[in-house]
């Protein structure tokens, strides 16, 4: 056993069975190449110099092997305890993945608030130690925190017609990133409640709007960073291998 009373861990769950069809490349965005490695590697390596525990990778059922051969064991990732097959959307893919933490910590005597979860898209190769840190932290806080960033533009709402209803205050909109951050007992409890009924999954895109919706914890923003991008489009793939390239000459010269 490795663990004792009152200690607390954290664990990560890094999503990686996206289909990625907005991106328009045969090959799915998480496994594409940004420095000769793939896009996932990234996020599972910042986890692996972190503070963080224990790491589940959730794939493709069909990339399960493929991920555990040539990512997590060509690269010596050794906090990945489980690569395990995702679902059809995304919160089917989370729920898989908060489902292996409970089978990874079955036998240890963790209490209920000592065990925290990150979530993160594998699509953001970008997550750096401030933010891991400060999920971390806001998890044992607030229980329930996800990073985000103010938006630039402004943000208009439509009607069904494309005209222009509503300009809400930009001051109070945010761009929400991962990680999102929670007590396990927490996000399980909420993703438990969103699947025992179909009408609640609806319209569901992050990890926030679950605990949001099927608990009374309010979810905290912390600060995020604008270059934690998803890739999402061909044109964010432009952008990462800038942000890369700029990473890679200031670590040449430190
Ligand atoms: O599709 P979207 O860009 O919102 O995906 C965000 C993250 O969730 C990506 O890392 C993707 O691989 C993951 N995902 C998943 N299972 C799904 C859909 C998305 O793991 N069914």
């Amino acid at each position: 056993m490795r663990s004792e009373r009152n200690e607390r861990r954290t664990a990560a769950v890094v999503l990686a069975a996206g289909q990625g069809k907005r991106m328009e490349s045969p090959i799915q965005k998480q496994f594409m190449l940004l420095g000769g490695r793939p896009m996932v590697y990234y996020s599972l390596k910042a986890f692996e110099d972190s503070e963080v525990d224990d790491v589940i990778l959730v794939t493709g059922k069909d990339d399960v092997d493929y991920c555990a051969e040539n990512i997590v064991r060509q690269f010596s990732l050794s906090k990945v305890r489980a690569v395990v097959p995702g679902g059809k959307e995304r919160y089917h893919s989370v729920y898989e993945g908060l489902k292996a933490i409970e089978r990874l910590y079955r036998n240890e005597m963790i209490p209920d608030t000592g065990l925290s979860v990150l979530i993160h898209d594998g699509a953001r190769p970008f997550l750096n130690q401030r933010i891991i840190n400060a999920s971390v932290a806001g998890a044992q806080k607030y229980r329930a925190c996800v990073v985000g960033m103010p938006v630039k533009d402004t943000i208009k709402l439509t009607d069904e017609n494309g005209f222009c209803k509503e300009t809400p205050d930009r001051r109070n909109l945010w761009m929400i990133q991962t990680p999102q951050a929670f007590e396990y007992k927490l996000v399980r409890e909420a993703y438990d409640r969103m699947f025992s009924r179909e009408e609640y999954q609806r319209g569901v895109t992050d990890d926030a709007m679950v605990v949001e919706k099927m608990t009374d914890t309010k979810v905290r923003i912390i600060q995020g960073d604008y270059r934690n991008i998803k890739l999402t489009t061909p044109e964010d793939m432009i952008l990462a291998r800038a942000f890369f390239q700029e990473e890679q000459s200031r670590l040449g010269r430190e």
